[in-house]
C-alpha cells in the first residue's frame, strides 16, 4: 500500500478489511504522518512500514517499539522501492500523490506485480517507459482511477493493436466539471483553496481536488487513458456529466456505447481491481437510479478550463512534454494551496513553463526526471515573478 494514509489508501484498507480471508497488507507507506501510520499499523499489522521522511521513520520505529509491535520500519524512496518489490507482495496499490509515486510504482512494475494504479501522475510522466516495463516483466496493470476503471470494464479485450482493431471508435471520458463549472468567470480569480477543495461529488486529497477544479485532473486522465488503452488523443472525448454516476463510456464502430455506472465512491474501482476478474463486496451502497433521476452531458468549455487544452497539447507533442506539464502543475497547485497564487494563475504558470522548458524524447527515466526538475524550477521562478508583480 503505497500512500496508505491518503484518501485512496484509506478506502483500500476499508475494502481489504471486508475480505480478511483474501487480502492482507504486507507493507504500509506514508510520507510524514507518523500518528496516522502508527494507528494503521496497529490495526492492519503489516510486516513493513515505510515513512519517506527519515525523522518520521525514526519516530514511528520508537512508537512501535514502545507498543511492543514487531514491524520493520524503512525510510526514503529506497524503502518504498523495496516494499513495492517484496516477493511476498502479490499486489501493489500505487496511491502516492504526484511525481513522488513514480519510482516506487516503476519498482512494482519491474518486479512483475499486479499494480493497482491510482497514481496517474506516474503514467503521465513516463507513459512509454512504464508500459514497456509492465510488458517486459509480465506485470498486470489495473486502473483504479474511476474513469479508467470504467473504460477497462467496457473494453472488449486488450488494445495492444490499437482501438480500431477491436472495433472501438472513441473513449468517452466523463468529468463532473468540478465545483466551478457554472461559476461566473470573473469570480474564478478570487477562489480560495477551501472552495476549490470541496468537490460536489467526490471526497479526495487536496491536490486532486484542485486538479478537478481546474480540470487539469481530466487532462492528466486523457494522457493516462492514451497510455492505458493505446489510444490517440483524438480518440478521447471528454464529456461533462455533472452527476458523476456514469464513470466513462466506450463507443464502438457499430454504434454501441457501453458505460459503467455506480455511486461516486472509490471503493468500487478499488474492489474491482483487487478482485478482478472476480467481483467482491466493496461496501458501496447499490445505485438508486430513481434517486439519480437524470443524466446531463455537456461539451467542456476550454476557455474556462485552459488546463484541459494544455494537457491535450502536451500529449500531442509527446516526449517529456507531459512530464513538464505535470511538474509545473504540481508546483502551481501547491502555491495556490499555500495562498501564493490565485486560482486562475495555475494554468498561466503551466502554460508559461511549457513555453520555457523544451521537451525531448522520453527515452530514459533520467531524461524524464531532468525535465521534471527543470519545469519545477521554472515554475517556481514564474510564481516568484508573479508574486513580485502583484505586490508592486
Ligand atoms: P492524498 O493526498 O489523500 O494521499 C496521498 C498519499 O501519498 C498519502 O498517504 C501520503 O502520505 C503519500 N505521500 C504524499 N507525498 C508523498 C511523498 N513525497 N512521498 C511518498 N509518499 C507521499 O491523495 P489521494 O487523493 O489519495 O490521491 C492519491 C493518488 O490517487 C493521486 O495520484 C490521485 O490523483 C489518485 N486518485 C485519487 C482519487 C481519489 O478519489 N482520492 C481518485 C482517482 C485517482
Ligand atoms: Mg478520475
Amino acid at each position: 500500500m503505497l500512500g496508505a494514509t491518503g484518501s485512496i489508501g484509506v478506502s483500500t484498507l476499508e475494502v481489504i478489511k471486508r475480505h480478511e480471508d483474501r487480502f492482507h497488507a504486507v507493507a504500509l507507506t506514508a510520507n510524514s504522518q507518523v500518528e496516522r501510520l502508527f494507528e494503521l499499523c496497529l490495526e492492519f499489522r503489516p510486516e513493513y512500514a515505510v515513512m519517506v521522511d527519515d525523522d518520521s521513520a525514526q519516530q514511528l520505529h520508537e512508537r512501535l517499539k514502545l507498543a511492543d509491535i514487531g514491524i520493520e520500519v524503512l525510510s526514503g524512496i529506497a524503502g518504498l522501492e523495496q516494499v513495492a518489490a517484496l516477493p511476498q507482495a502479490d499486489y501493489v496499490m500505487a496511491a502516492i500523490v504526484g511525481a513522488a509515486g513514480l519510482e516506487p510504482a516503476l519498482a512494482a512494475a519491474a518486479a512483475g506485480k499486479r499494480i493497482l494504479l491510482a497514481n496517474k501522475e506516474a503514467l503521465v510522466m513516463s507513459g512509454r517507459i512504464f508500459m514497456d516495463t509492465v510488458r517486459k516483466s509480465g506485470a498486470e496493470l489495473l486502473p483504479v482511477d474511476s474513469e479508467h476503471n470504467a473504460i477497462f470494464q467496457c473494453m472488449p479485450s486488450s488494445a495492444e493493436g490499437g482501438l480500431a482493431a477491436i472495433g472501438v471508435s472513441h473513449i468517452l471520458l466523463t468529468a463532473s466539471g468540478g465545483p466551478f463549472r457554472t461559476t461566473p468567470m470573473e469570480r474564478l480569480a478570487g477562489i480560495a483553496p477551501e472552495e476549490a477543495c470541496s468537490h460536489p461529488n467526490w471526497v479526495m486529497g487536496r491536490k486532486i481536488s484542485v486538479d478537478s477544479a481546474t480540470m487539469m485532473n481530466k487532462g492528466l486522465e486523457v494522457i493516462e487513458a492514451c497510455w492505458l488503452f493505446n489510444a490517440e488523443p483524438d480518440q478521447i472525448q471528454v464529456v461533462i456529466h455533472p452527476q458523476s454516476i456514469i464513470h466513462s463510456m466506450v463507443q464502438y464502430t457499430d454504434g454501441s456505447v457501453l458505460a459503467q455506472l455506480g455511486n461516486p465512491d472509490m471503493r468500487t474501482p478499488i474492489a474491482h481491481a483487487l478482485a478482478w476478474p472476480e467481483r467482491i463486496d466493496s461496501g458501496v451502497p447499490p445505485l438508486d437510479l430513481f434517486a439519480v433521476a437524470r443524466f446531463d452531458f455537456e461539451i467542456p468549455d476550454l476557455a474556462r478550463f485552459p488546463c484541459l487544452r494544455l494537457a491535450y497539447e502536451a500529449i500531442r507533442t509527446g516526449g517529456t512534454c507531459p512530464a513538464i506539464l505535470n511538474a509545473a502543475n504540481e508546483i502551481a497547485v501547491q502555491a495556490f494551496l499555500d495562498r501564493q497564487l490565485p486560482f486562475t494563475a495555475i494554468s498561466e504558470v503551466v502554460e508559461a513553463t511549457l513555453e520555457r522548458v523544451s521537451s525531448r524524447p522520453a527515452e530514459s527515466l533520467a531524461a524524464v526526471l531532468r525535465d521534471d526538475a527543470s519545469a519545477r524550477q521554472q515554475a517556481l521562478q514564474l510564481i516568484g515573478q508573479m508574486e513580485g508583480q502583484s505586490r508592486a
